[in-house]
């Protein structure tokens, strides 16, 4: 291959896009809440997602999490689809012992932060690595002490959930996804339970984490976190995304009323 075609070829697998979710749709008792969503992500991206309470912002990132499987379209990583294959012209859904390792892949944070009460920090990060992954005790405590200190808590690793504020429980919640090792994190909404003092220490660790290089998709109503960090913001609504672009353009020159109607009642 001469040089230039290298380079060409090169280029072109940087430019794909690393998570790509087409014509997604999802009903719950006949009500459809998903109607079709169209999305891609770049490698390093962070995509802030705003939009309407029970427009179906948590149900995307349920899907694209592989927690719960989608009606019709698809959801490719790098290029493969995952979650469900083709098979004799219908889609079916993989058999749970795939579906486990391709979730590996994609981490998520929820508003809730979803923590085990009876296991401490450390354990708490610890435990996808050791019943998942089958990493020794000794290996997943020492990766989960490393996790614990990047998002500034490893002088808690002992404490449990309820001896923890809401923004170190949070932190504690990233420290488990990230240490997964997963291509893209997933937030829900990451700082809507928290008190409005402890908002900061979450985002600075989401910043900080944006900084490093990880791929990103943040379903926030922090506008101004968004419009700092993200490299891209959507609105999302009625089960689509309605507008997609660079903050400065999302912010200060939407091209949709529906866009510009959210942001009158947010700013
Ligand atoms: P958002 O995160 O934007 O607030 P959700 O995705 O949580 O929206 O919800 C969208 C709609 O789907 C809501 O009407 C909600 O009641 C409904 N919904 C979500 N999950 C379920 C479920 N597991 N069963 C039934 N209805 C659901
Ligand atoms: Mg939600």
């Amino acid at each position: 291959m001469t040089q230039s075609a290298e380079i060409v070829q090169e280029a072109a697998v940087v430019d794909q896009p690393i998570l790509q979710v087409k014509n997604l749709h999802k009903s719950y008792q006949g009500q459809e809440v998903l109607r079709g969503v169209e999305f891609d992500i770049r490698k390093g991206q962070v995509k802030a997602v705003l939009g309407p309470s029970g427009s179906g912002k948590s149900t995307m990132l349920r899907l694209m999490a592989l927690l719960e499987p989608a009606d019709d379209g698809s959801i490719q990583l790098r290029g493969e689809t995952i979650g469900t294959k083709l098979q004799h012209g219908r889609t079916v859904h993989l058999p749970e012992r795939l579906l486990a390792r391709q979730r590996q892949e994609i981490g998520m944070v929820f508003q809730k932060f979803n923590l085990f009460p009876h296991l401490s920090a450390v354990r708490n990060v610890m435990l996808g690595m050791t019943s998942v992954k089958g990493i020794s005790h000794h290996a997943a405590r020492e990766q989960a002490m490393e996790m614990l200190n990047r998002v500034g808590l490893d002088h808690r690793a002992e404490h449990y959930p309820s001896e923890l504020s809401g923004g170190q429980q949070q932190r504690v919640a990233i420290a488990r996804a990230l240490v997964l090792n997963p291509s893209v994190m997933l937030f829900d909404e990451p700082t809507s339970a928290l008190d409005p003092e402890l908002v900061g220490e979450v985002l600075d660790v989401m910043e900080k984490l944006a900084a490093d290089g990880m791929t990103m998709i943040v379903v926030t109503h922090e506008t101004r976190f968004a419009s700092r960090v993200a490299s891209e913001v959507s609105l999302f609504d009625g089960g689509v995304i309605i507008e997609q672009a660079a903050p400065d353009q999302f912010f200060n020159n939407p091209q949709h009323e529906r866009t510009r109607k959210f942001l009158s009642h947010v700013h």
